[in-house]
């Protein structure tokens, strides 16, 4: 947790010498505190003083990336319990799961249908973000096999999960240049998985059945120097998995015990019913789940599972939008009529869904009204007769066309008057309130 402008001044040297270039130590500490200034610029911090901030300025939750050819899963930075308090910053990433017992041409055949999953949600692409591979066999020339076999399918990134260090040193060695979590650290093995994590530069996932287990162990593996690490702490019933995410998470956030400043990792795999894996997953993105493994997959749960994972991850002081611009549907010739909405996202799609579904062709002018819905940028005066006209010359609307009306949201008819003025020899014409009534106004206008 941060310390406060007071508590870095006690740990300063209060001498008030001025060489930070600020005329008190008082000054310099609140400077610090507010992460304007560099604890650097005083000379004379002991360093026990260093230790103390420098632990002060770590984040409450480590963040841990995995990294391969050209993705990367971020997981951890985050500072509250609750998305309202402020914002989550990284959401989880959904992991797929293959063992190394199952034929290596099906893995890849599994991996690549998984792979090539994506769905636009809101303008925003939906995917998965990686995959396991479970050493079963306890054979590493079995588990190499098995990583080779997702490498031919993917390049996402990957965990390794299982077997002894030996086992899980055949699948780094095929992985040179990666980032990879591997799992796991645990009371009898900690030394050597450390050190292989050390050698691999790999994040490692610390196990325990215990929460007590748990805090012992991560201090003596941080104290061997390996720092990237992640929580597994084997939930044995949804119940059980729920109280020590959330535990974990409170005395990371509102504690600052260091031992549990780290993502955590979930695996719903290991609930065997296709149905409670989903619920599983559902719940560790609610509460706290980093890394979330799976092992059965369909279009369907995943689907659930993405947008659900976007709603609670997204900024709620940032809305999502669309880029302003005029956009083209169904092909449109210079005399398609021309709809003007916001560039918030929802109603961008409902818009322009109902004018595709409609057949018809249309422009669709996105007006810039910082990503509010058609009312609630109307009262905020982000959706006015000028800012619509500034668009229309901004996008250079009257050079695509052969005429001169625009439609306007029927909500906000009351603004119609003012446009008029704002576009001389224009015609404003109402379109209707619901975008679902789009596509009856055209038929009926065309
Ligand atoms: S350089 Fe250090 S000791 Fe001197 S005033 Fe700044 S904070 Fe205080």
């Amino acid at each position: 947790m941060a310390l406060s402008g007071i508590e870095i001044y006690k740990l300063l040297p209060k001498t008030n010498c001025k060489e930070c270039g600020f005329p008190t130590c008082m000054a310099f500490g609140l400077k610090l505190a507010a992460k304007q200034v560099e604890l650097s610029a005083c000379p004379y911090v002991s360093d026990e003083a260093k230790a103390q901030l420098a632990a002060s300025s770590e984040p409450p939750v480590r963040l841990i990336s995995l990294k391969s050819d050209g993705h990367k899963v971020e997981v951890g930075n985050e500072v509250v319990l609750f998305r309202h308090e402020k914002t989550f910053y990284n959401k989880p990433g959904f992991f797929y799961l293959v063992r190394d017992t199952e034929d290596t041409a099906a893995i890849t055949a599994r991996v690549k249908e998984i792979d090539a999953y994506s769905v636009n949600y809101v303008g925003i692409d939906l995917t998965v973000d990686g995959f396991a591979v479970k050493a079963d066999a306890g054979d590493g020339a079995a588990f190499a096999k098995a990583v080779e076999a997702v490498r031919a399918g993917t390049t996402r990134p990957l965990i390794l999960i299982g077997g002894s260090p030996e086992v899980l040193r055949s699948g780094l060695e095929k992985l040179a240049g990666e980032s990879v979590l591997i799992s796991a650290a645990t009371s009898d093995n900690w030394e050597a998985m450390t050190a292989l994590a050390k050698e691999f530069k790999a994040s490692l996932v610390v196990e325990a059945e215990s929460l007590e287990q748990l805090s012992e162990l991560t201090p003596k593996i941080k104290e061997k120097g390996q720092a990237d690490l992640v929580l597994n702490p084997v939930g044995q019933s949804f119940n059980d998995s729920l109280l020590k995410n959330v535990v974990m998470r409170k005395m990371a956030l509102a504690k600052n015990f260091r031992p549990f400043g780290f993502p955590i990792l979930s695996t719903p795999y290991q609930m065997g019913d296709p149905a409670l894996e989903v619920a599983m997953a559902t719940q560790a993105v609610a509460k706290y789940g980093g890394f979330i493994v799976m092992e059965n997959f369909s279009p369907e749960t995943i689907y659930a599972l993405l947008v659900l994972r976007e709603n609670i991850f997204t900024d709620p002081q940032k809305p999502i939008q669309v880029q302003a611009g005029l956009y083209e549907i169904n092909d449109p010739s210079p005399e398609a009529p021309v709809l003007v909405t916001t560039n918030f996202s929802i109603t961008y799609f409902s818009v322009a869904n109902e004018v595709e579904s409609s057949g018809l062709p249309g422009w669709l002018l996105v007006a810039d009204a910082e990503g509010m819905s058609v009312l609630t940028a109307w009262a905020a005066g982000n959706f006015d007769a000028e800012r619509i006209a500034k668009d229309v010359k901004r996008f250079d609307v009257e050079s695509k066309i052969s005429h001169k009306r625009i439609i306007l949201p029927g909500h906000v008819a009351v603004i119609s008057g003012e446009l008029e003025e704002e576009l001389p020899g224009w015609e404003i014409k109402v379109g209707p309130r619901e975008a679902v009534d789009i596509p009856a106004y055209l038929k009926q206008a065309l």
